[in-house]
Formats: C-alpha cells, sequence, structure tokens
C-alpha cells in the first residue's frame, strides 16, 4: 500500500541534539570512551525519598486514572510553590499538570494560536518552540541575542523592528538553553512593556527556574499585568532530578489552563497517577535534595568552565542558571580549517571523545551571526570526566 503521509508532518521538527546522542553512542559501541556533554540529560539519582514515595502510591493503589487536570492535592501544591517563588498568588484552578514541561509548549500554542498567527520564539533556543509553531499552523518569528559583559541579552531592535498585527504570542524562556541567558531587570521591564503594548500572550518556560547558583529567579508574571497574559511551563524534571519521571504543570489564567486540560483528555487522558504523589512528595519535602543537586551542578559548573577557559581561542560567559555553558570558539574553528561545523563536532568526538552540541541544534544561524559557538552541558558527566575530556580537547584543538 502507498503511504500518504499528512502533509502537516512536513512542518515537524525534532531536537536533532538526539542525533549527536546517535553518533556518541555508536562511537561508544567501537570501545571508546566518551565524554557526554551534548544532553541536558541528568545522571544524578532521583532523591530517595522521591522514589519511596511513588512506591508507597502504588502500593496504595493510586495506578488508575486520575482527574485530566492532575490530582487535586498536587495542583494545589504547584499552584502553593510556585506563587510563594513568583511573589505572587495562584490557586490550583490555574495549575494543569502535564506528563513533562515540553507538552506544555504544543498544547499553549492549540489554545491560543490561530493558523497564520506569527508568533516569536528565541533562536538559539530550545527547539521544539519552533516545530511546533510550524506543525501548528503558525508563523514563527525567531529573535536572537547578543553577547555583552553581564551575558546574553535579547536583540530587542529586531523584535521592535518584527512585530505587526498579526503578531499574537512571544515565547520567552529565561534561564535559557542554550545560552544560560537570564534577563536583568531592565530587560525582563521592556519585554512586559512590550507584551502589554502589542496584546501578546507569553509563553513563559521556567524549566531551570530551580537551578541557579547564586542570586534569586525572578518571573515575568510578577510585574504588573503579566499574570493575565501568561502562561508558565513548570517542570520538576531539571529541580528535583526527575527528568524520565515525566512531570510539569502548565500554570496561567483559569481559561486557557481548562483548554490546556480539555487537551489532556484527548491526549493522554492524565499524567501518570503513582508519579503526580511522588510529585506531592518533592515539593513537600524536596529543597534539600534540590540543594545537593545545585551544589553538584555548580561544582561542575566550575570545573568546566575553568577548563574551557584554560584552551587557547575559547571564550566563555558563566551564567548563574542552568545546567550548560555557550563558548565562543570562533578562533579555534578558524584556526582548524573545518568549514562544516558538524564536522567539527564530529572531529573532535573521534578524536577526543568529547561529545557536545553546535549552534545549529539550536535553530539555524542568521547569515549574519559573526561568532561560532557550542553548547556544553554539564548535568550527565562528572567533575573528573570534565576535567579529564576537556584536557584531551585543549591537548588536540591547541595542537
Ligand atoms: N524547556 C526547556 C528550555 C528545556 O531545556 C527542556 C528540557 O530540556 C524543557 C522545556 C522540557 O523539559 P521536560 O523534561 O520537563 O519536558
Amino acid at each position: 500500500m502507498r503511504t500518504v503521509l499528512a502533509q502537516r508532518l512536513s512542518r515537524l521538527g525534532v531536537e536533532t541534539a538526539f542525533a549527536v546522542s546517535d553518533d556518541a553512542r555508536a562511537w561508544a559501541a567501537q570501545g571508546h570512551t566518551i565524554y557526554p556533554f551534548h544532553l541536558g540529560d541528568m545522571n544524578i539519582r532521583t532523591p530517595l525519598h522521591i522514589i519511596e514515595a511513588a512506591h508507597k502510591a502504588m502500593l496504595d493503589g493510586k495506578t488508575g486514572y486520575c482527574p485530566a487536570a492532575g490530582v487535586p492535592e498536587l495542583r494545589a501544591a504547584i499552584a502553593e510553590d510556585a506563587g510563594r517563588n513568583r511573589g505572587v498568588t495562584f490557586s490550583m484552578e490555574n495549575v494543569s499538570v502535564q506528563p513533562g514541561g515540553k507538552p506544555v509548549i504544543g498544547k499553549f500554542l492549540m489554545a491560543l494560536m490561530q493558523e497564520g498567527d506569527e508568533v516569536f520564539y528565541p533562536n538559539p533556543g530550545y527547539p521544539i518552540y519552533e516545530s511546533q509553531i510550524f506543525f501548528l499552523g503558525g508563523r514563527g518569528i525567531p529573535y536572537g541575542y547578543t553577547m555583552t559583559p553581564g551575558g546574553f541579552r535579547i536583540d530587542r531592535d529586531r523584535i521592535e523592528h518584527a512585530v505587526t498585527p498579526r503578531t499574537r504570542i512571544f515565547i520567552y524562556n529565561n534561564g535559557q538553553n542554550p545560552l544560560g541567558a537570564e534577563s536583568d531587570d531592565d530587560e525582563m521591564e521592556w519585554l512586559a512593556r512590550f507584551c502589554i503594548e502589542h496584546d501578546l500572550w507569553l509563553l513563559s518556560d521556567e524549566a531551570y527556574f530551580h537551578i541557579r547558583y547564586s542570586g534569586k529567579s525572578r518571573s515575568i508574571v510578577s510585574l504588573p499585568e503579566m499574570q493575565e497574559r501568561t502562561v508558565i511551563l513548570d517542570a520538576h524534571s531539571k529541580r528535583f532530578a526527575m527528568t524520565g519521571w515525566r512531570l510539569g504543570a502548565a500554570i496561567g489564567p483559569k481559561d486557557v489552563v481548562d483548554w490546556i486540560s480539555k487537551l489532556n483528555v484527548n491526549q493522554e487522558s492524565c499524567t501518570n497517577h503513582f508519579i503526580q504523589y511522588a510529585g506531592i512528595d518533592a515539593l513537600k519535602n524536596g529543597e534539600a535534595g534540590t540543594r545537593e543537586i545545585v551544589k553538584t551542578l555548580k561544582e561542575r559548573r566550575d570545573v568546566l568552565a575553568a577548563a574551557l577557559r584554560a584552551i587557547r581561542g575559547v571564550e566563555v560567559y558563566v551564567p548563574e542558571i542552568t545546567f550548560y555553558l555557550f563558548p565562543d570558539i570562533t578562533d579555534v574553528y578558524r584556526r582548524r580549517g573545518i568549514k562544516d561545523r558538524q564536522e567539527f563536532r564530529k572531529d573532535a568526538l573521534r578524536k577526543t571523545g568529547v561529545s557536545f552540541c553546535s549552534r545549529s541544534h539550536f535553530g539555524r544561524a542568521a547569515p549574519d551571526e559573526p561568532r561560532t559557538y557550542i553548547r556544553f552541558a554539564y548535568s550527565g558527566i562528572d567533575s573528573d570526566k570534565i576535567r579529564e575530556g576537556i584536557g584531551k580537547l585543549k591537548a588536540y584543538w591547541e595542537s
């Protein structure tokens, strides 16, 4: 039978970073040592009390369906936690539990984006925004960042030139993957004014809100008039080292959240029942666990940053949030004379075992982007291996 696939599939993207995993796995299968800096997964175990809470919930019979919007106790716990940490008030009616943070992206767009609507999204950025915007019939308008002494900053000029009456949505990832970018007060206030002036909805992806090494995370919902036009992507994944458990939430105005829960009814019925009880336990008793996770990550960040800075021609800004570094390796790239960025990545893998993502795994680079960057995730590799791997990379790149 001839397979005629739905046309919309041609607009669906993927996380091309998974192709980097395949390359790394294939290289490891040939007996080589790999230093995995490519995927944002974690090699840190979920705190034991959370595992025990899931086990107890299973034994207690929390193994059937549950409400599509989530178990009421979890919705209430997420509302309390999210409100307290952001200086605002949410009730459980503002929370729709999801199987991970990622599903919030598509469901938010399904609920609020008309076909042909323009949607701002970050590039470089988490690739699922672009995939879902185009898949669902929107027009994605990428926005970039510029490097400053205070870190990466949103390119406001481009955004102000690109906005049109068809623009309806802004996707904002503060604590940004892959850049580690974070808004200062001025930038966040500018963005809030921009959204209000152009009457935009905002998806605030706060997946890394709690992966913070100094200072305090701030959410744009705390600014006047923003709570009513913002849906937060919240997730247990990184905060409690629960990436594979699949637990997150959409937090926002009740009418939108109700529709997101109706999408749950149509898609997965409900998020895994017993895992929601583990999620409640994580929020109630997980603070010490998060502190440990963040402490481990901070040590790795410092080891990685120092090792990268020791390589001739590498410059790296060290953010206080996320578990990514996004070094500028333009000089190394030029020196090595490899013209293709994927070839450059594979060359490093084959010669040193160090596996990282390139800029192009986070959206197409604009033709006028002058510098070359790569992304290192340090959530899945221990400090001694970081030292060893980056030591090999230094020896190779400086040879
Ligand atoms: N948003 C960003 C920016 C991410 O980097 C990720 C995961 O890497 C997600 C959302 C999705 O997180 P989850 O694993 O909770 O679905």
